[in-house]
């Protein structure tokens, strides 16, 4: 038996299934390029789904780790660390933001920020205001009351009752949204592009007039940015491109280079709203997650990979455009910087995906209909070559099977 059919077996056996995994085991990577049990070479356009933006065991993500490891690895939150003093200190100074807390993951740092929103809301604007209005196709993470802020019905259904306290308006809909604030309304949560809902972005007009709605309505803008944070789509943080800024956004993705970190980020005036014992966490802000994600911020700055990932994106997306006029398959192209889906015409991103792999590239899907590439931001225009290549063909290919 080999390794993979070993592995598949033990999975089988020993964990709960629920992911559809790929057929492959890596072992190693490095930058861009994955390795596989049997020393086949990869290369990765999928980063972990967004999470190693500065590529695969970066020596200096690798040395910040090693050196933190060997020092101290955990002292709780009862005492302070430099690491993470350091963090919150760099995260202030490179966003509208005031003062950060730290999470183990998206989902913890969404629940951190709506918990946040609901003692502001008790504190400011009104006892009743505790519902926040989200997004169809969004998708704020797993744990229970953030299975109730995604809004996908089908997600949800085999987990009733919900926690309440959200509803949902179609993204995109100023006027949807507008009729469903209500005296019971607290905030607004968005992505700025869904992405687990298959690469939709708020259009420009809309989440500036989001923005506006909230000022009106006294209500607080959360924008999850636990995928599009940390140079994805070609700024430091996508509200950069819509000239707003909101009141509190969540973070985790690419913060860590792979190890998991957490974030969310508020303005003082609702970051005050928390006291001590308001919240907490036991590994929250760890010594090793934060210089790591020290390190991370100095690579995105020292390799201009925010950069890279604005000029590569737009060259990707200009690629993936062209082949929407040739190749029938291919419906919509979406996205910013490089954050980008192709939405097929029919059932078949998984079949794409596999020959992908059989091609040696990783890329990712969304449901049936929806590729997703999610490279770490050092890829470069030659890599971007190769893979609308392979892309090409692999259509070609799928296309001659099915007709
Ligand atoms: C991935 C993701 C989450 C959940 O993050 P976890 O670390 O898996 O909990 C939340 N929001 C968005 C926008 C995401 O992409």
């Amino acid at each position: 038996m080999d390794k993979l059919e070993e592995l598949e077996k033990l999975e089988e056996k020993y964990h709960m299934h629920t992911y559809a995994r790929y057929p492959v085991a890596f072992v190693k990577g490095e930058g861009k390029k994955l390795w596989d049990v049997d020393g086949h070479e990869y290369l990765d356009f999928l980063a972990g789904l967004g999470v190693s933006s500065v590529g695969h065991c970066h020596p200096k993500v690798v040395l910040a780790v090693k050196e933190q490891v060997e020092k101290l690895i955990h002292v709780s939150n009862l005492f302070y660390t430099e690491p993470q003093a350091l963090l919150a200190e760099k995260l202030a100074s490179l966003s509208f933001g005031d003062k950060c807390f730290f999470a183990n993951s998206g989902a913890e740092a969404n629940e951190g920020a709506v918990k946040l929103t609901r003692k502001y809301a008790k504190l400011n604007l009104g006892e009743e205001k505790y519902e926040i209005i989200t997004a169809y196709r969004s998708f704020h993470g797993r744990t229970m009351k953030m299975l109730a802020a995604t809004g996908q019905p089908e997600k949800q259904k085999p987990f009733e009752p919900l926690p309440p306290g959200f509803i949902h308006v179609p993204l995109n809909d100023l006027s949807a949204l507008k009729a469903a604030i209500s005296a019971k309304t607290g905030a607004v949560m968005l992505e700025p592009i869904q992405g687990e809902g298959g690469i939709y972005p708020c259009e420009f007009e809309y989440l500036r007039g989001v923005r506006e709605l909230c000022d009106e309505h006294d209500l607080l803008l959360i924008l999850d940015e636990v995928q599009t944070g940390f140079g994805r789509t070609g700024k430091m943080f996508a509200y950069e491109h819509f000239g707003i800024e909101p009141d509190i956004i969540t973070l985790a993705k690419g913060l860590g280079g792979g190890l998991p970190v957490g974030a969310f980020i508020a303005k003082e005036k609702v970051a005050q709203a928390f006291e001590p014992g308001d919240h907490g966490t036991t590994f929250g802000g760890g010594p090793v997650v934060c210089s790591a994600a020290l390190a991370v911020l100095d690579i995105l700055d020292s390799e201009s990979l925010i950069q890279n990932a604005a000029l590569v994106g737009e060259y990707f997306k200009r690629g993936l455009k062209k082949l929407q006029k040739t190749q029938p398959l291919v419906a919509d192209v979406r996205g910013k910087g490089l954050m980008l889906g192709v939405e097929l015409d029919r059932e078949l991103a998984w079949p794409v995906v596999q020959k992908m792999l059989e091609k040696s590239i990783v890329i990712g899907y969304v449901g049936k209909k929806i590729l997703r590439f999610l490279p770490p931001l050092i890829v470069n225009e030659s890599d971007v070559e190769g893979v609308l290549l392979s892309l090409t063909m692999t259509l070609e290919e799928v296309m001659g099977e099915v007709k």
